[in-house]
């Protein structure tokens, strides 16, 4: 089945390794049905090298895509994956209003200044209140959603990924935020490098997805690859996830000519 991969990254981050040019060679040897570079939005407020290009970067990147995309059309789309957080938020959008994104990926990496997924701070985790941590991680990726920014959400429950699971259900917490995705209308990803993590699952949950499906929220494909090698990576198994919560559809996005943002359109699984 050919698949779209819509979250791929590239050395310019700081954390892959890798160009635009071998994450797209590496996608038609594997038969995608396109690729979305989607490398990490500079940071604000502050740059850090070790998780995102420089600002002076980005021109770079969007032209270098932009190139590629020139020669393959319909299959290289120009994305990029932006960092959720609510102090931010106006220079982000400002920051995404000056590019001509085919689509950008919302994700929540920070919970107030703590990155709780940065390896480099998971001491943090030691003295954290782990059900009030997915309460404001679920509440944060609902304001994201709001903010009619993002395309897609980035790995719906990162906050396992080194393998914290709430103590209580988070049932209402859960359900409120999949209202609001659904009121949004944004895609979620099966993000398949949670299983490469501590957590050996893919994002989200095979239970949050059956939940996802009932709240009618689409779904699409996301490597998060940070190695060529990577694109479309495990993507059979998360078709299996998508197909056993339900879904016969995923989401394509659908490049605007006029140069705007990508349409999300449903294609069958054949
Ligand atoms: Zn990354
Ligand atoms: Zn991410």
């Amino acid at each position: 089945m050919r698949l779209p991969d819509y979250h791929t990254h590239t050395v310019r981050c700081g954390h892959a390794r890798g160009t635009p040019s071998e994450y797209v060679a590496c996608a038609q040897a594997a038969g995608l049905l396109a690729i979305g570079c989607a490398d990490h939005l500079p940071l604000l407020p502050e740059p850090d090298p070790e998780l995102a290009m420089g600002a002076c970067e980005l021109e770079d990147y969007v032209a270098e895509v932009k190139e590629l995309q020139s020669r393959l059309p319909g299959f290289v789309l120009l994305g990029i994956e932006a960092d959720y957080r609510p102090d931010t938020i106006v220079e982000v959008r400002a920051l995404l209003d000056s590019r001509p994104f085919d689509y950008v990926i919302g994700s929540v990496h920070h919970l107030g200044d703590w990155g709780f997924d940065d390896p480099r701070q998971i001491d943090r985790y030691e003295s954290a209140d782990i059900d009030a941590m997915w309460a404001e991680y679920f509440e944060l990726v609902g304001d994201a959603a709001e903010t009619g920014l993002f395309s897609i959400i980035g790995h719906l429950d990162l906050v396992k990924k080194f393998g914290h699971r709430a103590a209580r259900p988070l049932e209402a917490e859960l359900e409120r935020l999949l209202a609001r995705l659904a009121a949004a209308g944004v895609a979620v990803e099966i993000n398949t490098a949670g299983l490469h993590k501590p957590v050996g699952e893919a994002y989200p949950s095979p239970a949050i997805l059956r939940k996802l499906r009932k709240a009618g929220v689409p779904i699409t494909f996301g490597s998060d690859a940070h190695r060529p090698e990577e694109v479309g990576r495990d993507f059979a198994h998360a078709v299996g996830l998508a197909r056993a919560a339900g879904y016969d559809s995923f989401a394509v996005l659908v490049p605007d000519p006029d140069g705007g943002r990508a349409r999300l359109t449903q294609a069958p699984f054949a």
